[in-house]
């Protein structure tokens, strides 16, 4: 098939969707270091872990050596729902760009949660309610991943309680309505709920919130309360494992036309959808069967694996998590109020993590107003809205198709287009109006984060 022209969108079958998951860290020589109990400084027991997940999911977590993993039908029948997602050919943006290179986006906004978060939440919320439990706690930032939970909760008939970062809460209504709408109750976050947001509230009243501190009060409320666990939407292995449902589609789909990516490209936040999309391609460069160019792109506001350090961190603000050793700055980092509300975690998956440390892939931060920019060129010539956060991937390929003008080459690139960006509009004003800036965290604050890191694993 490789001398037919390549359509604008490779669409697969049913037949051809995914029936596995792939587990990267079956093929990687040197694995991601094992959570620790924050506690005895000892490597976390299912039975630990056991307290706050579902069963099944602490058996992914753990799980680094079985390379193909079964998608149960009753997540497979919920994917038909809304996959295969579209791998489109950009010819009308390599055509505005006037380069030589071949670009190509997956596009996982087509669902109602906007964003590829959902291919995460169904399949923990099956799990949750195949271990007959009553609901699962959890929180979110922007909205994305409340959303996709919500959905997935009312579709297996669970109860869903979603701490929201109180910023978001009160900025993004419409989201929430979706969350409430979805049968989901919404508690912004820090709240007086639980013990560690009346502590959090106590010493810092006019706090915005946080990420880590939503994951901590919904830590808190599944493991207070019977017949409940805590679900996260990103940075576990288990999440990443969920997510590769995006890069063995695309990897199908460009097979089919013989195309082979020089360059791969996705924002990282937690580094779910990055790490979703680069894993079978990943996992032939440690095979050692081809070579790939990976690019993670973060925002220069919250810079983990450009600017972090690699070492044990806490998941969250109020500590109660396992240990993760990961590119961190540190929990207790509070990143400015950048847009893209899905990449202002502190930390970074362990599996990029050591991936990147290992030199596998490369990082680059990117600032907000050029993001902007870039997410307005590929809006005005592909159609999409696209998501703040997707658009820092848009930004890297953008350069990337740039430089290949430059020097007359021919790459292929891909990216992953992980989002849409309706309700992220105050962001898009922001820009229209020239009010956007762009913060940078000086090495000072960094410094002063980094502090703060537990001495365990050192
Ligand atoms: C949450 C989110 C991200 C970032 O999360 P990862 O776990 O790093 O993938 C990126 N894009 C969108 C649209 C999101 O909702």
């Amino acid at each position: 098939m490789s001398n037919e022209k390549i359509p604008y969108k490779i669409y697969l079958s049913e037949e051809e969707l995914p029936k596995q998951w792939y587990n990267v860290r079956a093929d990687m020589k040197k694995k991601p270091a094992p959570l620790l109990n924050p506690g005895t400084g000892m490597p976390v027991t299912a039975e630990e872990l056991g307290h706050v997940f579902c069963d099944e999911l602490v058996k992914q977590e753990l799980d680094e050596t079985t390379p193909y993993i079964d998608i149960p039908e009753e997540i497979l029948g919920f994917y038909k729902m809304y996959r295969p997602a579209p791998l489109v050919r950009a010819y009308c943006l390599e055509k505005a760009l006037d380069t030589p290179a071949k670009i190509y986006y997956k596009f996982e906004g087509n669902n109602t949660s906007g964003s590829h978060k959902l291919n995460s939440a169904i399949a923990q919320a099956y799990y949750a309610k195949k271990q007959g439990l009553k609901g699962v706690t959890t929180e979110t930032g922007a909205g994305q991943w409340g959303t996709a939970l919500s959905m997935a909760c009312s579709y297996f008939d669970l109860d869903c309680k979603v701490y929201m970062v109180k910023v978001s809460y009160e900025q993004k209504p419409f989201r929430r309505e979706v969350m409430r709408t979805y049968g989901a109750s919404v508690t912004p976050s820090p709240s007086m709920t639980t013990e560690v947001g009346k502590k959090i509230l106590t010493e810092f009243p006019d706090t915005n919130g946080s990420l880590g501190c939503a994951i901590s009060e919904a830590v808190e409320a599944a493991t207070s309360q019977e017949g409940y666990r805590y679900v996260l939407g990103s940075v576990l292995s288990q999440v990443l494992l969920h997510q590769t449902v995006i890069g063995l589609e695309t990897k199908t789909a460009m097979d089919k036309y013989d195309i082979k990516p020089d360059i791969i490209i996705g924002c990282a936040g937690g580094g779910s959808n990055l790490g979703g999309l680069i894993a079978p391609f990943m996992g032939e460069k440690l095979r050692g069967e081809a070579d790939y160019r990976i690019i993670a792109v973060e925002p220069a506001s919250c810079p983990s694996l450009t600017r972090g350090v690699y070492a044990y961190d806490f998941c969250d603000t109020g500590k109660v998590c396992p240990l993760q050793k990961m590119y961190t700055l540190g929990s207790g980092f509070m990143p400015s109020a950048n847009h893209a509300g899905g990449l202002r975690y502190h930390g970074m998956s362990s599996i990029l993590s050591e991936l990147y440390d290992q030199g596998l892939m490369e990082a680059r931060a990117v600032e907000q107003t050029a993001v902007f920019e870039a997410a307005q060129k590929f809006a005005r010539v592909e159609g999409i809205l696209p998501a703040p956060e997707s658009s820092h991937a848009i930004k890297a390929a953008v350069d990337e198709a740039l430089k290949c003008k430059e020097t007359g080459e021919d790459k292929t690139i891909l990216f992953g287009l992980t989002g849409t960006g309706y309700f992220d509009m105050y962001a898009y004003a922001a820009y229209n109006d020239g009010k956007m800036g762009d913060y940078i965290p000086t090495d000072e604050e960094l410094r002063r984060s980094f502090d703060t890191l537990p001495k365990i694993g050192k």
